[in-house]
């Protein structure tokens, strides 16, 4: 094991001491969108807006505390890591970026047509193009991967799905760099992903399961951290999910119950989303990375949350998980 302040972490500014990363939020959002059906159909894409938009936020969240934001923008929902390192050169927020496939079902035609038994032959891709992204860069920049994301949701563990939660088990021991999930917190779908990544051998206290927060199902959250996982409370605001106060009241539950050590907390927000209609996003009102900061943190004061706990969650829990042990 590294002593943790000799530890770096990527960012697209460059590595940063695991000690440098501050007030972080772990589940983040840039821009989410499908290029070619923006490009086709949908037509409100304003690259020199939303750069600007997106700077603006992260500068708001910056101001409020925050230092370091995960963007967890895979393949599948719209990734484009110049896009980001844009954003990043210009904002005093440091960017942490992650590699993946997003999808609920099948893999990309590019991935399952190359392989073993396809019909191009040869070697999987899938695992040599994750590495690639952890190891070299991403797309031929020198921008590196601290995030492995997976998720798993209505369909369940499908067999593309399954491929790629291996593929990112074995990766993840490869390379160290922890895993984050997208799970289906009403489905409890956070368990079979970490019934696959105990089978691959995957050390579960380097695994965050996403989106716990949208269920008020403690034994369901319990049961994840007692195998050792840490359970993200990371869609705050996303009330027509569920309200932030119920959130908000999970998050004090658990802390009083001895698990602040492993909670981590975020929005899921996005500057810009295809998942969003502009009258959604507006009900949703002031959505976006600094909400936690203003509205959330006060609420779980109230709630009895210690500072120190507070601390635990948004500084020391996210340093402990991308400040990681290295390969094994
Ligand atoms: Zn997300």
């Amino acid at each position: 094991m590294t002593d943790t302040h000799e530890r770096t972490v990527s960012t697209t500014t460059g590595e940063v001491p695991v000690t440098g990363l501050g007030p972080t939020l772990m589940h983040e959002h840039l821009f989410v969108f499908d290029a070619e059906l923006e490009r086709n159909w949908v037509r409100r894409w304003d690259r020199a807006e939303q750069v600007d938009l997106a700077v603006r936020k992260l500068d708001r969240a910056y101001d409020h505390g925050i230092r370091t934001v995960v963007d967890l923008t895979v393949i599948g929902l719209g990734r484009d890591v110049e896009l980001v390192r844009e954003v990043g050169e210009r904002t005093r927020v440091q960017l942490v970026v992650a590699t993946g496939v997003y999808t609920f079902n099948e893999l990309p035609r590019y991935v399952t047509q190359r392989g073993p038994g396809s019909m191009n032959g040869g070697p999987d891709v899938l695992g040599a193009l994750l590495k690639r992204d952890i190891e070299e860069g991403i797309a031929g920049t020198d921008v590196r991967a601290s995030v492995l994301k997976v998720a798993t949701d209505e369909p369940g563990v499908t067999p593309g799905v399954e491929r790629m939660l291996r593929t990112t088990a074995q990766v993840h021991r490869e390379t160290g760099v922890p895993i984050m999930t997208h799970a289906n917190a009403s489905l409890r779908q956070g368990l079979a992903q970490l019934d696959i990544f105990e089978s691959e051998g995957v050390d579960l206290s380097r695994v965050v399961i996403g989106h716990c927060g949208d269920s008020r199902d403690l034994d369901y959250h319990r049961e994840l951290l007692d195998r050792g996982a840490y359970v993200g409370l990371d869609r705050f605001g996303l009330v027509h999910l569920l309200p932030d106060e119920d959130r908000a009241e999970v998050v004090a539950e658990l802390c009083r119950q001895g698990y602040a050590d492993r909670l981590v907390l975020s929005h899921d927000s996005s500057t810009y989303s295809h998942s969003f209609e502009p009258a959604t996003r507006e009900r949703l009102g002031d959505w976006d990375y600094s909400h936690i900061s203003r509205v959330v943190l006060p609420a779980l004061a109230v709630a009895g949350v210690a500072q120190e706990q507070i601390d635990q969650m948004l500084v020391r829990n996210p340093m402990a998980v991308l400040g990681h042990d290295g390969p094994y």
